[in-house]
This record gives structure tokens, sequence and C-alpha cells, in this order.
């Protein structure tokens, strides 16, 4: 496959129409970065036989638009579909994560504010429970059908809940 990346964000964007788009300019670019963070770096195209990892929360839910729905179970809803990303998205690129209940888990049950590598280490294993438990998402607060319909509805450009799945 082919895909447009950031010579300096490494920020992806895999849509094949872009690609396209990129390489009908003449030349090809330089065109510049889509960050919205203003980064200075230009786009090129990459070629390659394996997928690359996700880089946007957008991308995250089309790739693992079941996980994302387990992790939404997994918390009780109290992840929407888009924080549920992109705690995915900060997992995938081993960076911590810092929502209420990471923080909770983390240390502040007791006050205390935890360390980067303690809110990795939470991030991990929620990912890895949300894995785990997902033949056992059922029930009040856990309802993975009802998650992975949100995940859709998301997905499909509609307007996801604010503060949590389930109000
Ligand atoms: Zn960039």
């Amino acid at each position: 496959m082919q895909y447009l990346q950031c010579s300096k964000c490494g920020r992806t964007d895999l849509d094949p129409e872009h690609v396209k788009f990129f390489q009908s300019l003449s030349p090809n670019g330089p065109t510049p970065c889509f960050s919205t963070y203003g980064c200075q770096g230009d786009l090129v195209v990459v070629t390659t036989d394996r997928r690359p990892r996700p880089t946007t929360k957008a991308q995250v839910l089309d790739r693992y638009p079941c996980l994302v729905g387990h992790m939404i179970s997994e918390s009780l809803g109290y992840f929407t579909p888009e924080v549920a990303a992109n705690a995915l998205l900060a997992y995938i690129k081993k960076r911590a994560f810092s929502c209420e209940w990471y923080t909770h888990m983390g240390g502040m049950y007791k006050g205390v504010w935890p360390t980067d590598e303690k809110l990795l280490e939470v991030g991990k294993s929620v990912v890895e429970r949300s894995f785990r438990n997902r033949h056992h998402h059922s029930g009040y607060m856990a309802h993975y059908p009802q998650a992975k319909a949100l995940v859709d509805h998301v997905r499909a450009g509609g307007q996801g809940p604010i503060f949590a799945s389930w109000f």
C-alpha cells in the first residue's frame, strides 16, 4: 500500500484519494504537513506492504472499533468512543494518558498524583483487560453491543457523547 507521511512529525494519512491527489501534483510536493499543531514538515509518499500503526484518533477508531468498544465496556461507560480511542492511541504510542479514571487507578485514590510510568502501566492493564474480558462485557453499564453501536455511530461521522457513554 501507499500512504502519505510527514517527514518531520511522522503523522500519516492513509486515504488513497489523498495519495492520488498528492501524486497528481507536479512535481510531487513539497506539501505542508496537515498537523494542526503547526508542524513545518512536508508530506512524502511511503510505499510498503505493511499497514502503518495508527497515528490519529480517527485511524484508531477505523482500525480497532471492537477494541475501542470493549474499552468503553471495561470502563463501565466512563470512556466515550473518542476518549477510549485517545487512550488506545496513547497506549500504541507508549505515551502516558492522564484521564480521571487512569489517574485514580494510578494513585489518586490515595491522594498521590501518578508518575508517567505508573500511568503507562495503568493504560497497558486497561487495554489488556478490555481484550481479555471481551466475552464478559454484557449487562448493566458494560453492554458491549451498545458500546460498539456508539463507536460505529462516531465512525460514520455522528456526534459522540460528551461526558460518558451511557448518559
Ligand atoms: Zn508534521
